[in-house]
């Protein structure tokens, strides 16, 4: 159960909020933001309890969830996955990404990663016996190498998963990176796992999903989360849609993990994909200014700070105050000023992790005065 890499132990974000509650810290380490999202939709969910909507939801999704999350994707992308076969309601993106991973790969395949990865495709992809590749995203704009991305696909690559916007760097791939992705995916005949959970927390150029590219939509998964775009993270609702064979592989998967998904959110969540075009845009520009008091402030305590484009997370090199092991620094961070960072290496594979061996991980979904007193604390490193 230790995986190929052995490392599934405590993830990360358990580790670090633990540290960080215990020296009540300012916990700038998991993703999650301290204030609630929309208050109608609380009411929503509570309105569901309370009416008796407390018993197992279909196993694919309430109907009502799966038609809001087809018309969402048409109106904002103008793709029009079939709520019936097209679509399946997960427990958040994590049941999605499991299920999708262990439904369609296995010994003897490879999967793509970019690197720094998200921690749960490292596990699943260990979990599910394939074999896992990494394509380095380099600083300062973490993108891939197109003229040598090819390298990294063999016969046996089985999927390729894209993070888009890309949790942990804050990088938003443009077109020319997908369209390659998408190319070589075809080249191939690999499956494109794409996480898209912060599609609409994006700070410059607009998020262009995979499945909207030419040529892809036959081949890719697509997983959202109500979690990041409603700041919801507790309730646990996510999705996945495409190609309804590739989808009821992931259905038949997700049946054994939880069989359904929490019933009085799904209503809620619903609602919230039916939301006027600003609600996404506010939550966007709320954002943004989020993200700038706190790269300010880290770059006013002396950290090179790499631009985020998208999520809720802000990627500052140490090394400029002469400490070069940044996850020995967020093991004391919490105790010696106060705050909370996930370290870049963890997710990383050995190479990955030495030259991201100084990359400390800010989320700023938080309040401003919360990432004002965080940066002030950051300082004191001096
Ligand atoms: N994918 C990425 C890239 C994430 O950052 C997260 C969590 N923040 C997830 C998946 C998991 O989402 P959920 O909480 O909906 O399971
Ligand atoms: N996805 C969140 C992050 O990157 C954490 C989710 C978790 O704790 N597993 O911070």
């Amino acid at each position: 159960l230790l995986g190929t890499n052995g490392s599934l132990g405590v993830t990360i974000f358990e580790e670090i909020t633990t540290l960080a509650n215990r020296h009540k810290a300012i916990n700038l380490g998991q993703g999650f933001p301290d204030e609630d999202g929309p208050a109608e939709l609380s009411r929503i969910a509570q309105n569901a309890i309370a009416t008796g909507h407390n018993q197992y939801a279909p196993g694919k999704g309430i109907l009502e969830l799966r038609l809001a999350i087809a018309e969402h994707q048409e109106r904002f992308y103008g793709l029009a996955p079939d709520p019936e076969s097209e679509v399946i309601v997960t427990t958040g993106a994590t049941e999605a990404i499991a299920a999708a991973i262990l439904a369609l790969t296995g010994p003897g395949d490879d999967v793509l990663t970019f690197e720094p990865f998200y921690d749960s495709y490292g596990a699943m992809i260990g979990l599910s016996g394939a074999s896992h590749t990494t394509a380095a995203l380099l600083a300062p704009d973490f993108m891939p190498d197109l003229l040598t991305l090819e390298n990294s696909f063999s016969k046996n690559t089985k999927m390729v998963i894209v993070n888009n916007p890309h949790n942990p760097t804050g990088a938003v791939f443009p077109r020319e990176v997908l369209t390659e992705v998408v190319r070589l995916a075809r080249k191939y005949d690999a499956v494109i796992l794409t996480d898209e959970v912060y599609e609409h927390l994006t700070f410059g150029p607009r998020h262009i999903p995979v499945a909207t590219l030419p040529g892809a939509a036959e081949r890719t998964l697509t997983i959202s989360s109500a979690g990041k775009t409603f700041s919801f993270t507790g309730w646990k609702i996510g999705w996945l849609s495409g190609p309804a064979e590739l989808v009821a592989a992931a259905r038949t998967v997700k049946q054994f993990l939880t069989y359904s998904s929490g019933t009085p959110f799904q209503t809620a969540i619903a609602a919230g994909l039916r939301m006027e075009e600003s609600f996404f845009t506010d939550a966007a520009a709320t954002l943004k200014r989020k993200r700038d008091i706190l790269s300010e402030g880290l770059r006013a305590a002396g950290l090179d700070v790499l631009t985020s484009q998208g999520t809720y997370f802000v990627n500052a090199d140490t090394s400029t105050l002469g400490i070069t092991d940044a996850t020995a620094l967020a093991r004391r961070l919490p105790e010696l000023v106060g705050v909370a960072a996930i370290p870049v290496p963890v997710f990383c594979h050995s190479e990955g992790a030495s030259r991201t061996r100084s990359l400390l991980r800010f989320a700023f979904c938080k309040k401003e005065s919360v990432l004002e007193q965080a940066a002030e604390r950051i300082a004191t490193l001096k």
